[in-house]
């Protein structure tokens, strides 16, 4: 579950780390309170959408003006300005694809004096199987290009259960930290460990980390997600969801216990296990078509989740045909066929649909899809499968 600039400062601001004096405002309305409470001489608009490059992103509307989803305002009139300007447009960024996403809350913050831009993050680190640290001296807004182009310039320290006087110490090296700045750094780092791991975050990013004019650090931009298997064990971040953020789709899917992911094609997906999921995904794109969603029903889905799945794939305009290849090991393919034909029945299904089976009671699934009298393609292998599908999708 990911969360927005704003909620994630206020999460590590609980911790103790510095960041600086901020209002989120959802209308218009409340700009100039939130103005009115900040020193000044310099304020910073910033655009909350769950996604990443805001600061060198475009508005899609001509009256939200030629900057970026990050402004920097002078006087509480241009901080009113732009808010007017950004408040309810589309903005696109390198991570929203080409529609963008509509920004429906700001962060008015007050402005820092930036000596030096670092970039650091935490995530759990598959190759050491440890948290591990990931900082940069050259943060910013384009950490992207510095990872493509002069990955030496990253360093990954993977830590043992804690951050120690020794990790921290090499942390601030990295950053090359002197002063008052090391000494807030051996501070944050176990901060943000401790925040990290509390939490049960899946990874924290603040990009970039500041080094100020008068010498201290502060988290300037702070992106979190955080499990989703371990949210039973936080109600209080659970509070921080921002639905509309999410894909309704998406939304809906997590409610029946499915891996659902929405994406930009035409071929519906039904499958079972991430594995055979990527697989039939990948086999799609083989012969020419593009998955519409990747979806994993899980292994022991009854009859209501096949259903459920199914109306879900559907509601995607874009859906051309659906393709459902189910290994029956515990589910058994009877199971799956039932589920199948009472899914097309209630939805009018009036896309092709191509079932391939294959396990448990297979010649009995077969069976039911046969005598069903449904419009139903059954196929024989994964490959004979998708050629079918797309034949279809073609007419
Ligand atoms: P994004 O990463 O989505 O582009 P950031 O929050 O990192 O958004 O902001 C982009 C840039 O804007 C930062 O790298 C920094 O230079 C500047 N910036 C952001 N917040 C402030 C602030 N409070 N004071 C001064 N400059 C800021
Ligand atoms: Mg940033």
């Amino acid at each position: 579950m990911n969360i927005h600039e704003y909620q994630a400062k206020a999460v590590l601001k609980s911790f103790g780390a510095p960041v600086a004096e901020g209002v989120p405002v959802l209308s218009l309305d409340d700009v100039q309170k939130a103005v009115d409470t900040l020193p000044g001489p310099l304020w910073v608009v910033k655009s909350q959408i769950h996604a990443g490059g805001r600061g060198k992103g475009k508005f899609v509307e001509a009256e939200a003006g030629e900057k970026g989803g990050v402004r920097l305002a002078f006087t509480k009139e241009d901080v009113l300005a732009n808010a007017k300007q950004m408040l309810g447009h589309h903005l696109v960024t390198a991570q929203t694809g080409p529609a963008g996403k509509q920004v429906n809350r700001l962060y008015i913050e007050d402005g820092a004096d930036i000596d030096r831009e670092l970039y650091l993050s935490i995530l759990v680190d598959r190759e050491s199987g440890k948290v591990a640290f990931v900082v940069s001296t050259e943060g910013g807004m384009d950490i992207e290009a510095v990872a493509h182009d002069t990955p030496e310039k990253i360093m990954t320290l993977p830590v043992d259960g804690g951050v120690t006087e020794d990790d921290a110490s090499k942390l601030c090296d990295a950053l090359k930290l002197e002063g008052t700045a090391r000494t807030d750094g051996m501070k944050l780092f176990p901060i943000l460990y401790k925040a990290f791991t509390e939490k049960d975050m899946a990874m924290l990013e603040v990009n970039p980390l500041i080094v100020m004019e008068n010498g201290h650090l502060r988290v300037l931009d702070a992106k979190v997600s955080f499990d989703g298997n371990a949210l039973f064990r936080h109600p209080d971040i659970v509070e921080l969801r921002d639905k509309t953020e999410e894909d309704e789709k998406e939304i809906e899917a997590s409610e029946w216990d499915l891996a659902y992911i929405a994406l930009d094609g035409t071929i519906g997906c039904m499958v079972n296990g991430a594995g055979l999921a990527m697989a039939t995904m990948d086999i799609i794109k083989l012969y020419g078509e593009e998955p519409a969603n990747f979806c994993d029903v899980g292994g022991g889905a009854g009859k209501e989740k096949v259903a459920a799945a199914f109306k879900i794939i559907m509601k995607d305009p874009n859906v051309k045909g659906i393709l459902v290849n189910i290994f029956g090991g515990i589910m058994k393919c009877d199971v799956i066929a039932e589920g199948v034909i009472a899914a097309v029945k209630e939805t009018n299904l009036a896309v092709p649909l191509v079932v391939r089976l294959e396990g448990t009671n297979v010649e009995l699934g077969k069976k039911i899809i046969a005598d069903s009298g449904l419009n139903v393609i059954s196929a024989d292998d994964l490959d004979d499968a998708a050629q079918k599908i797309v034949n279809a999708v073609r007419g």
